[in-house]
């Protein structure tokens, strides 16, 4: 049996069965919930290990449930969103989900989706033991805190500071969609549009300097955002 406990948030019968047949299927653990009461009350009760949380819900809006949520617990939250439903997806990112699934979607890229949350969940674990890591590796990419420095395989990377900012910031949400809401705060302080476009150049010249044909770390969100990949 698989450890972890996923919770299914999702009022639709259909899609609610379908996930939870393939978690079932592939030996995961699950709690159902038909709407965000009951969300809340499961996700406060069993502290699952994910949430796959549906945003168009009958009594509570998703995105309240996350805030809702992020006021106790880290828990890794999965979106689980109609196409019409974008606009809700950034905020949703925005509040601290931390990816999303659009539907109609596969039942590969569900699983696919909870691994890269295992793997977070893990990663997040050895942090705990080893206290503050002070290096960031990825493949070939090292990246040394305290010096400030990042390095491909033995060779440093020459980066301007707003790049090195960006390259930290996405190390450290590895796996996680960041909106350009979100980069464009943590990295300028504001959210101008000016900055979004400022920051597609900046991305451009950090993945120029980063990755070559054999190796992508950045992967592009259209419209949403970036996440750094675990390679
Ligand atoms: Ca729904």
């Amino acid at each position: 049996m698989n450890k972890c406990q996923v919770l299914i948030v999702e009022d639709d019968p259909p899609i609610r069965n379908l996930i939870a047949t393939t978690l079932k299927t592939h030996d995961y653990k699950y709690l159902l919930a038909k709407n965000g009461e009951e969300a809340i009350l499961q996700a406060s009760t069993y502290s699952p290990d994910v949430v796959f949380l549906d945003l168009g819900l009958p009594d509570i809006d998703g995105v309240e449930i996350i805030k809702k949520i992020r006021e106790w617990s880290n828990m890794p939250i999965i979106i689980i969103s109609a196409r019409s439903e974008d606009e809700d997806k950034i905020e949703a990112l925005d509040s601290g989900a931390d990816d999303y699934l659009t539907k109609p979607f596969s039942v590969e890229e569900l699983l696919a989706r909870l691994r890269v949350m295992q793997r977070r969940i893990s990663l997040l674990q050895s942090d705990d033991e080893m206290g503050e890591k002070s290096v960031y590796t990825n493949g070939k990419l090292r990246i040394e805190y305290a010096a400030g420095c990042a390095y491909n395989g033995d060779e440093e990377l020459k980066l301007t500071p707003i790049e090195y900012k960006l390259l930290c910031l996405l190390a450290q949400n590895t796996g996680k969609v960041l909106t350009h809401k979100y980069i464009t705060q943590k990295i300028w302080g504001s959210v101008w549009d000016s900055n979004v476009a400022s920051l597609r150049v900046f991305m451009a010249t950090l993945r120029k300097k980063l990755e070559d044909e054999n190796v992508s770390y950045i992967q592009t969100h259209i419209g949403i955002g970036y996440r750094m990949l675990k390679v």
